[in-house]
């Protein structure tokens, strides 16, 4: 008999992605050039409803992207989460500016009241300019964790009162947008200066890897544009004028992710169903329960986030994971602290609490999109038997 094995998130690629990748190969236009670049960019921008967007190698590249042009320098100070991929996180070091660490709320996003805390108690504030030991704070990378959505509205009131630059990590909620509040039916990534995308293999949508920024100015874009095709000033002569980056997107990942933004919707309100079917299934049990997303945001749920019961379950998350791999049950540990990654050590830190009490209790459960229902009955009732048989170790 074959045994089950149920993958934490894997692509789906049920559209028309072999017939557009095809059709790149086919046509020659494989590298940074054709036109499923420019359908690439329309397609994102109509989706989030902003002006302009502009796609590149990575959501990292984006974020390095942004970095650049919110004019990160040296010795500058950016106010980040320590609980998120580090990748939100290392484009700071590419600056050699200096990363703070700010503590995150209930929705695993960063912590407004910290932050302005921290604004208000650790820095000064003269000539409009913020600085935290004589270094100027350039900006704050906001991450929107597994489709979540940060407290946007008191996020940028802080950056607007202490002049700061907002950059949105959205790499993990395209297509989550607020339904309420000041922001209502703004996307993620279209609130703050700058938003970032990625569409790696395990995000929502994937060109294998890839990602975009956008900017509240279409011009900023266009920038953002130049400076990841190497600063090229034109197509027929080598001008130069500034030092760029060769982050652009290339047809063959756009031509798949044209695909992909042809699926996303419904991989939303499949995200959405499966959310909705774990919640059941884990209803009134007590070794763990499921996160929710925020009330007044339309989410895209992402990843699933089953939070111990630390109370009754002492096992590690590595024996967790273990058993449940045995079982062919793929999960994973939410993020160690990025505050702890060696690299990271000696960074400032302020007020962790939160984010080291989710980092020992959050496991992230199956979510591919095509997840079947008869999957996610047998993920939970192993869930369910694993923690169980760890509770009454
Ligand atoms: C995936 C991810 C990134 C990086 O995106 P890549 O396309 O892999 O470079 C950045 N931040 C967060 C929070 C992510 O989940």
């Amino acid at each position: 008999m074959m045994s089950r094995f149920v993958p934490l998130s894997i692509p789906n690629f049920e559209g028309n992605e072999k017939k557009y990748v095809n059709d790149a190969v086919e046509q020659g236009w494989v590298s940074t050039g054709g036109a499923y670049i420019k359908k690439m960019e329309a397609s994102l921008a109509e989706f989030l409803h902003t002006d302009n967007v502009a796609a590149c190698q990575s959501g990292t590249a984006a974020l390095h992207l942004s970095m650049v042009e919110a004019g990160v320098r040296p010795g500058d100070v950016v106010l980040v989460p320590p609980l998120t991929f580090i990748a939100a996180v290392n484009p700071v070091k590419y600056q050699f500016a200096t990363p703070v660490f700010i503590d995150c709320d209930d929705s695993f996003c960063m912590d407004p009241v910290k932050l302005r805390d921290f604004c208000a108690n650790e820095c000064s504030f003269a000539n409009n300019q913020l600085k935290y030991q004589g270094n100027p704070v350039k900006a704050v990378v906001v991450v929107h964790v597994f489709g979540n959505m940060a407290d946007m509205a008191a996020i940028m009131e802080i950056a607007r009162d202490y002049n700061i630059k907002v950059i949105e990590d959205a790499t993990e909620a395209l297509g989550t947008r607020y339904i309420d509040g000041v922001y209502a039916g703004k996307y993620a990534g279209t609130i703050g200066d700058f938003g970032c995308y990625s569409f790696n293999g395990n995000k929502i949508i994937t060109t294998g890897g890839g990602g975009a920024v956008t900017a509240n100015d279409s011009k900023v874009v266009d920038h953002l544009r130049y400076l990841s095709t190497q600063a090229k000033n034109d197509v027929h002569y080598y001008i130069h004028n500034e030092i760029g980056y060769n982050y652009r997107m290339t047809n063959l990942q756009a031509a798949l992710g044209v695909a992909q933004m042809e699926e996303l919707p419904e991989f939303i309100r499949r995200k959405q169903a499966n959310y909705n079917l774990y919640g059941q299934l884990f209803d009134g049990f007590e070794l763990g329960h499921m996160i929710g997303f925020r009330e007044d945001t339309y989410s895209n749920m992402w990843f699933y986030s089953l939070e111990i019961n630390r109370d009754k379950v002492k096992a590690s998350m590595r024996e967790i994971i273990t058993a449940l791999e045995e079982k062919g049950v793929q999960t994973r540990a939410i993020w160690g602290l990025i505050n702890e990654q060696i690299p990271y050590q000696h960074e400032k830190t302020y007020q962790l609490e939160k984010a080291p009490y989710y980092a020992e209790r959050i496991l992230n459960i199956p979510s591919s999109t095509q997840i079947t229902k008869e999957d996610i009955e047998y993920v939970v009732e192993q869930v369910k038997a694993v923690l169980e048989a760890f509770a009454h170790e």
